[in-house]
């Protein structure tokens, strides 16, 4: 546009080889559900396409806001995000937990339930079940521009992950974090439940007990010089709960 050029939208990604195109805006270049004189059909009106049919997997709530159009392999999908989507709040379950993300073992949470390594299906899986069981869910502020988390660090606080964490791909492990916090948090909008984001600097290396810096000899243990060995991952959620302010964390016990 600075050059004067006329600024062409929606653009494809990479030539023949896009798989999403999406529209800022419902009725701007598409519509969804543009033909409301058939009401048992859906249908989506794309600029320069024409009516298509969609089958719709769920109901539409609230306004429809974006428009993406995606390929997965020889399958195109309609992904709408949107306004005012009613909240369907949960009942209060008194339950209120930190959960550390971690890489031996997909999350712990304060008062120690655990997680194993992801499987199919397992980010809506997991967020499903502890927005059904917790009023509170704490988790640690992800870094997603820098893909990085407090194994990088910030200017402020140093990493101090580094060793226990490297030699992984952390990008992958990042992205899934993110994926599965943004999981939660659509779910937790939709039930009326609260996430609260901590500073996630030493959250696994200071004794959630009594704040003393821990050695970590090995991944899955941390040595507090005061209070002896604990699970790392527990550690880690029991401060993530502590910071969110839920006390210890240990709602349960
Ligand atoms: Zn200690």
């Amino acid at each position: 546009m600075k050059a004067g050029q006329k600024a062409g939208y929606p653009r494809f990604k990479g030539g023949d080889r896009f798989d999403t195109v999406e529209w800022p805006k419902d009725g701007d270049g598409c519509r969804w559900n543009s033909q409301p004189e058939h009401p048992t059909a859906t249908y989506v009106r794309l600029q320069g396409i024409g009516h298509v049919r969609v089958v719709q997997h769920r109901p539409v709530q609230g306004t429809v806001k974006t428009i993406s159009v995606k390929r997965e392999g020889r399958r195109w999908y309609v992904v709408l995000s949107c306004d005012d989507v009613p909240e369907r709040p949960l009942p209060a379950t008194g339950r209120q937990v930190g959960v550390d993300l971690g890489v031996a073992r997909f999350a712990t949470t304060s008062d120690g339930e655990i997680v194993g390594n992801p499987r199919a299906d397992f980010h809506h899986k997991t967020a499903r079940a502890l927005i059904a069981s917790c009023d509170v869910i704490a988790v640690e502020k992800l870094n997603v521009a820098g893909m990085t988390r407090s194994a990088a660090g910030t200017v402020d606080a140093p990493g101090v992950n580094v060793a226990a964490k490297s030699g992984l791909n952390r990008s992958i492990l990042d992205a899934g974090w993110a994926r599965f916090v943004n999981i939660l948090t659509g779910k937790a909008e939709e039930a009326g439940r609260r996430i609260v984001f901590v500073n996630p600097a030493r959250t696994s290396i200071d004794c959630h007990r009594c704040g003393t810096r821990c050695t970590r000899p090995r991944q899955d243990t941390v040595i507090c010089p005061a209070c002896g060995p604990i699970d790392a991952d527990t550690n880690g959620a029991r401060n993530i709960a502590t910071r969110a302010g839920l006390g210890s964390g240990q709602a349960a016990a």
